[in-house]
């Protein structure tokens, strides 16, 4: 058999595996304009997104405002202000944002500023570029005229203090040594956008840049077909360019529910292994204001708004 043959059978197998399992309920479907985000702290973001939506402001407009919420709670250990740090005690953020003429702006390993998210939205409105990192970043920020503040809170810092004592680096599915939220929208004109922003994997090494602020991997937005965010260990989402084949998969005649699906199946083909011990879902919404959701693991949550969905929090279903 052609190497071509074969690959194009295993192909049509791992597809056809992915829908055997009675997984996911249909995709849903709400009317427009609809927010859905990424964990439980994605109702307070859901409700500042919605106050935008709600007056027939923009998707992009409201997946920022939604992101900062997250983003300036000190309790929040995932996310922005009061993020647990690296294994060297240093917050370093990761963010993106992305809008329906595909524009985009992203920054990584971006310390001492609270709302990364508005600042990868200057890097999209004011640079000729997409993504800045680092000292870079800062630097950026600094003078678009954020401001320099601490951001690692007692409470964080008492934990890495515990962490130390082990220094064992094992993300656990689920108990949050990470989060993020993830937020895509679809105003009342029909445009969609979407953002992503964390504080990565807890006590990762210093430099270490996840899945949240890169195009295509923790977020994507095609304002013809849908957009897709995920949340989970930021590694596997990379290899697969998880939201990027998410909106392929849509715009290949999958629903939302499905494309979230078989992007997880994806995940599993390539780490059977390790895909049983990790976390990673995805969020999809596509233009018609359907939406679907899908992790490898129980316990994956999501808020959606909409007019008939009154901010909401739903267990997504799970591969294993
Ligand atoms: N995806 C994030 C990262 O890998 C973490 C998370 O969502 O839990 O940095």
């Amino acid at each position: 058999m052609t190497t071509r043959r074969k690959f194009i059978q295993l192909g049509a197998l791992a597809s056809l595996a992915s829908f055997t399992k009675a997984w996911g309920k249909p995709t849903s479907k709400v009317s427009k304009p609809v927010v859905i985000s990424t964990w439980n702290f994605g109702v307070g973001a859901n409700a500042e997104a919605w106050k935008i939506l709600s007056n027939n402001g923009r998707a992009l407009d409201a997946v920022e405002a939604g992101a900062r919420v997250p983003e300036g709670d000190p309790k929040e250990s995932s996310v922005g202000l009061g993020g647990l740090p690296d294994r060297d005690g240093r917050v370093t953020l990761d963010s993106c944002i992305m809008d329906e003429f595909a524009n985009c702006g992203a920054v990584a390993c971006l310390e001492h500023i609270v709302h990364p998210v508005s600042v990868a939205r200057k890097v999209m409105e004011k640079t000729p570029h997409v993504f800045l990192v680092g000292e870079g970043a800062l630097k950026f920020a600094l003078d678009q005229g954020f401001k320099k503040e601490k951001l690692l809170t007692k409470e964080s810092e008492k934990a890495w203090k515990e962490w130390l004592k082990t220094s064992q680096y094992k993300p656990i599915a689920n108990i949050e040594n990470h989060d993020t939220i993830g937020i895509v929208a679809l105003d009342a004109k029909q445009n969609l956008s979407g953002a992503c922003t964390t504080s990565g994997m807890a006590y990762k090494m210093r430099g270490r840049v996840g899945d949240s602020p890169i195009i295509g991997a923790a977020l994507y937005v095609d304002n013809e077909i849908g957009a897709a965010t995920s949340t989970g260990v930021g590694e596997e989402v990379i290899r697969i360019v998880g939201s990027h084949l998410v909106v392929e998969l849509m715009r290949q005649g999958n629903s939302p529910q499905q494309a979230c699906e078989l992007a997880v199946a994806r995940i599993v083909k390539n780490q059977p292994q390790k895909s049983k011990e990790i976390q990673v879902g995805f969020l999809a919404l596509n233009k018609n204001g359907e939406y679907g959701a899908f992790a490898l693991q129980k316990g994956f949550t999501y808020a959606v708004y909409s007019n008939e969905v009154a901010n909401k929090i739903f267990e997504a279903k799970s591969y294993y």
